[in-house]
């Protein structure tokens, strides 16, 4: 672009916008509505106005400290308006001349005798052809006050209506036109400098048309990846199971309860995929204590009585002793082996269950990250299930597949996700959900005190272990500060041994051995400890029906989804249970007032997923802070839900008609695709 001042282009420069299109999407925060112009006889003090004027004289005066003071008279129809600049730059002494034409904007103030003045106001000489500044809604770019400066707003507007329409338009014809959507040149052009007739809040909010082509292009590029990818995965020849009614008949069979309807819906999802020849790539959401492992046990004993073995991989050592009872306990004389991988490949009880798995006599391989050892090896792998996904990286997922030959995948997670954003970046994982839990459960009631009501939080604990129920009490764990947390988790069990004298009180934490932590849990289990003090290795899974009372300590240090994952510990048996949620307010946050706040007000794992969503964005809930990669510019999956549904079905479909992209009218968006994509995708590739 030829004679574009250096100023403004520095500007853009300093922070990254180097390129016409970089440039280009710098989103402005705010608008402002300069369309009508203002008589200055009826400007009052205090205003906020723009006029048209004509300069009448230019002084210069020296101010106190010797620094030049400019001022600019300008008149209207015989009233008057001073125009102040304080140490305006040598430009701005000679930018004025009695006679000109001036549009001036900014605040009316009073001066000396009752004279209206605008200090440091806005001005631009009156040309023919569009201003930049005046007579439109004009936009407020982030940043600071040289970033309001006249000619950053004049470079953009040259750059919108000089450069912006060679941008090609990546977004298919025939799908802008379905959707209505505007072209990118004017969806561009409308979001620096909206239409006349805008409403510059809505602008603000992103949610006029050219915000909505904007949004739309941005969520639909990032489902065409997705569905790319899954068409990818699908293309691979993979196992067909025999999920026929029969053989799901047998494989809910050895559950000691009927599945809920939820249950059952997603099984049949399932079933339906790993009847299909092609891998199974699956997500299988559901709120804590929903019953997730009974329906991937289900898919398990399909993949087993087919001949095949199934591996569930689980978090922690806790969990995948716990799944591994169970499933044992479920498959009990029924001639299905269950192997538990434990972290060693040391002793007698671990070399039996490695061998066993590796020669195929143990069906069903239970274990941490232990499984993905490569030592551990299976003779017939066709199923793997990853619980609580979340934790693990795609690396991890990927090298448990790698042990079969396209094995079919379910993963699960009780971090429940909005679905924003399971559809965003899960989207190429086919999706399943359980949105009921199983009967007789009570709700939990959540309650919240600060430091000074401890004792009735203990009272009402104390109540439910003399009524014959059990309780846990949960420390944060600061990782750098492992020792410390111990200390506070230990002198916590001291302290609780005094509050409720004649319990047995117990302590978990991560620094014991395996051994030692499953003695403790089993004793919980048993009853024989009626409080469990831990950190938060109890976090994920637990399942205790008996324990009708949570206590997290220091709540305020915890995320939302750490607490509802929390508050899912108990709940689980017919007994009303409590979340006793210990804060020290003063030292909290706003944030965390929310969030605390949150977990009073609802119990369903969807609306809290929703409210993490919003308060703190999807980077943060993905757990990619630590990236800097900003995931999405101008779309936001609180906001533009509606958005993203459409964008879905028009990236799905499309691949669907056209898998590679390659007729030409799809040419311009199989390039976008890659440019966009390239490098930010890998977040997306979780699944
Ligand atoms: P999560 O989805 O959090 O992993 P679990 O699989 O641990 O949940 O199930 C929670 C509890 O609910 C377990 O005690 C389980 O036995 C029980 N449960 C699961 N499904 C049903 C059902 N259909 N009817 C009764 N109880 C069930
Ligand atoms: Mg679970």
């Amino acid at each position: 672009m030829p004679r574009v001042h250096p100023a403004p282009r520095a500007l853009l420069e300093e922070r990254g916008r180097e390129t016409v299109e970089a440039a280009l999407e710098l989103w402005p925060r705010a608008y402002q509505d300069r369309t009508a112009l203002r008589r200055i006889s009826e400007l009052r003090v205090g205003d906020e106005a723009t006029v048209l004027g004509t300069v009448a004289h230019v002084r210069v005066q020296r101010m106190r400290n010797g620094r030049p003071l400019l001022k600019v008279g300008v008149q209207e129809g015989g009233s008057a308006l001073e125009l102040v600049f304080f140490n305006p730059p040598p430009w701005r002494l000679k930018q004025f001349a009695a006679g000109e034409s001036l549009l001036c904007s900014g605040k009316v103030t009073e001066g000396f005798g009752a004279r209206r003045q605008m200090s440091q106001p806005e001005v631009e000489k009156v040309q023919a052809g569009d201003s930049a500044n005046f007579g439109r809604i004009v936009p407020v770019y982030p940043g600071p006050a040289d970033y309001q400066h006249p000619a950053l707003r004049k470079l953009m507007k040259r750059l919108v209506d000089e450069l912006a329409p060679a941008a090609v338009d990546d977004v298919p014809a025939e799908i802008r036109a379905r959707r209505a959507l505007a072209g990118r040149a004017e969806a561009l052009r409308d979001a620096h400098f909206p239409p006349p007739g805008t409403d510059p809040l809505r602008a603000a909010e992103r949610v006029t048309p050219a915000f909505r082509r904007l949004v739309f292009e941005e969520l639909f590029f990032l489902q065409l990846a997705l569905a790319m990818r899954r068409r990818g995965v699908r293309a691979e020849a993979g196992i067909a199971f025999d999920a026929s009614p029969a053989a799901l008949a047998r494989a809910v069979e050895p559950l000691p309860f009927r599945l809920t309807g939820a249950q059952e819906r997603a099984l049949a999802e399932i079933a339906r995929d790993m009847a299909e020849p092609e891998p199974m790539n699956r997500l299988l959401q559901g709120d804590v204590g929903s019953g997730k492992t009974a329906v991937a046990f289900a898919a398990m004993m399909l993949a087993v009585r087919s001949g095949w073995q199934a591996a569930l991989m689980v978090p922690t050592e806790i969990l995948a002793e716990q799944h591994a009872r169970t499933l044992s306990r479920w498959l009990e004389g029924r001639g299905v082996e269950v192997a538990l991988v434990g972290a060693s490949a040391r002793g007698k009880a671990q070399r039996e269950a490695r061998a066993a798995v590796a020669e195929g006599r143990a069906r069903i391989a239970v274990g941490t990250h232990a499984l993905l050892e490569q030592a551990v090896g299976f003779e017939r792998l066709g199923l793997v299930v990853v619980d609580e996904q979340h934790r693990f990286g795609v690396m991890q997922r990927a090298s448990l597949i790698s042990k079969g030959r396209r094995p079919d995948v379910l993963v699960m997670t009780a971090t429940p996700i909005p679905r924003t954003l399971a559809l965003a970046f899960y989207g190429d994982l086919d999706q399943s959900k359980i949105s009921e839990l199983p009967p007789g459960r009570t709700p939990v009631t959540t309650r919240l005190f600060g430091d000074s009501q401890r004792k009735a939080a203990y009272a009402l604990a104390r109540g439910e272990l003399e009524a014959g129920r059990q309780v846990y009490v949960v420390y944060p764990l600061v990782e750098e500060s492992e020792k410390s947390d111990l200390a506070d988790a230990t002198t916590g069990a001291t302290e609780l041994a005094k509050v409720f004298p004649g319990h047995e009180i117990g302590l978990l934490h991560g620094r014991m051995k395996p051994e030692e932590k499953q003695r403790v849990m089993d004793r919980f289990r048993a009853g024989e400890l009626q409080v469990l003090v831990a950190t938060t290795v109890i976090e994920v899974g637990v399942d205790v029906p008996n324990a009708s009372v949570m206590i997290v300590e220091h709540a305020e240090r915890f995320g939302l989804s750490q607490l509802h994952q929390l508050r899912g510990r108990v709940g689980r048996g017919a007994a009303k249970s409590f979340c006793l949620l210990l804060a020290h307010f003063r030292r909290a946050g706003d944030e965390a007032r929310e969030r605390l706040r949150a977990m009073e007000e609802t119990q369903d794992g969807f609306e809290i997923a929703r409210v993490d969503l919003r308060i703190r964005g999807p980077g943060e809930l993905l757990g990619t802070r630590q990236s800097g990669q900003k995931l999405l510019d101008v779309a936001d999956l609180y906001r533009d839900e509606a958005i993203l549904e459409e964008a879905r079905e028009e990236a799905f479909g499309l691949v669907e008609r056209d898998p590679d992209l390659a007729r030409p009218e799809h040419a311009a968006a199989r390039e976008a695709l890659a440019g966009r994509w390239a490098g930010r995708l890998s977040l997306a590739q979780v699944g």
